[in-house]
């Protein structure tokens, strides 16, 4: 009911700002979309002429076309990890913080308040982090997104490209994305760039077949030199990005926490207080079945509220941590409960 309430309050303005939240998505699919018609029809259909290089060709760009898509569509369809209802802190506790005159108060009421939550992260000063917007205590890793009005799970970064928060939920996509996007970009640049340099080479930029005889029309020759251009110059973007995830999922690290390091209740500011080992770091991600790896569903593992910290893992912590219910129990023992959890 809330929902519909505030989808029916909203305003012409808001309507038209969502709207052109998309325009970077409907750039993205257009390009795709074109770059579908020059590959198909006009380089493979009505320039190559051995009709098996055909086949091969359409297979193996129809195979990298489809997990690129699928993973787009992935990380921009998949809702954001929200934070669970028993994070919010109660009116009465929310009125008291905003009248507590000094931050010693303040963090005592939120600390009191999360003592039966899992939480290691802390504010510069010390005090349990708290969102004021959403009024809820903030899990590890998370953090308030301006641009969806909410506390996002494992917030890496709100990406306009797919109109979404990369976050825990979909970070495995936005990944695969950015690795299927470069697949495609190089395999279409690989096979046209036979046709760039035959451009090239012949005076009077007219494409020759290997009788000799021109091939394609003066449009379809465009559409082939462009698709050469657009997929080098994606290439060159994707290969920097891609290559810098691949190094935060091995360190386990989110684009947030390499700007700023995550402060633990133990041992304070710790860029690398999450990693684990590159393996394992890599499966909190990809998860354990590799089959699944290379597949856009979700296998990462936990629930986005809860993370194995490096202390856990190595044994320099406590090895003691509060579960949702305020029992004390094991870290061991508190993961494995909780990868078993469903937000
Ligand atoms: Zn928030
Ligand atoms: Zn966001």
């Amino acid at each position: 009911m809330g929902n519909e309430d505030n989808r029916r309050r909203r305003s012409p303005c808001s309507c038209c700002l969502s709207v052109f939240k998309w325009i970077p998505v409907i750039f993205i699919f257009g390009v795709i979309a074109w770059s579908y018609y020059a590959y198909v029809v006009e380089l493979c259909v009505l320039k190559t002429e051995n009709r098996a290089a055909m086949i091969f060709m359409l297979i193996f760009y129809h195979i990298a076309l489809v997990l690129f898509l699928w993973s787009y569509w992935q990380t921009i369809n998949t809702p954001v990890g929200r934070v669970p209802a028993q994070w919010r802190i109660p009116d009465e506790e929310v009125n008291q913080l905003f009248r507590a005159d000094n931050q010693e108060t303040q963090k005592r009421i939120l600390n009191n308040f999360a003592r039966s939550l899992p939480v290691t992260n802390r504010t510069i000063n010390g005090s349990v982090r708290f969102c004021e917007k959403c009024k809820i205590i903030k899990p590890d890793r998370s953090h308030h997104c301006s641009v969806c009005s909410c506390c996002v799970l494992k917030m890496d970064h709100h990406c306009p490209w797919v109109n979404n928060c990369v976050n825990f939920s979909n970070y495995k996509f936005f990944v695969l994305f950015l690795g299927y996007a470069l697949v495609y970009c190089l395999y279409v640049a690989f096979t046209t760039i036979h046709d760039f340099i035959q451009f090239v080479q012949n005076e009077n930029g007219l494409a020759v077949s290997e009788q000799g005889q021109p091939t394609g029309s003066g449009m379809g020759r465009f559409h082939i030199l462009f698709l050469f251009f657009i997929s080098i110059m994606f290439a060159i973007s994707l290969v920097s990005l891609f290559g810098y995830h691949i190094y935060l999922v091995l360190v386990n690290r989110t684009t947030l926490e390499a700007f700023r390091a995550p402060i633990f209740n133990i041992g304070g500011p710790d860029k690398n207080g999450y990693n684990l080992g590159r393996y394992a770091n890599f499966c909190e991600v990809f998860g354990d079945r590799w089959q699944l790896w290379f597949i856009p569903v979700f296998t990462s593992k936990g629930d986005g509220l809860y993370f194995t910290t490096s202390s856990d893992q190595f044994g320099s912590g406590t090895g003691q941590r509060y579960d949702a219910m305020g029992n004390t129990t094991s870290a061991a023992a508190a993961a494995s409960s909780r990868q078993r959890s469903i937000i």
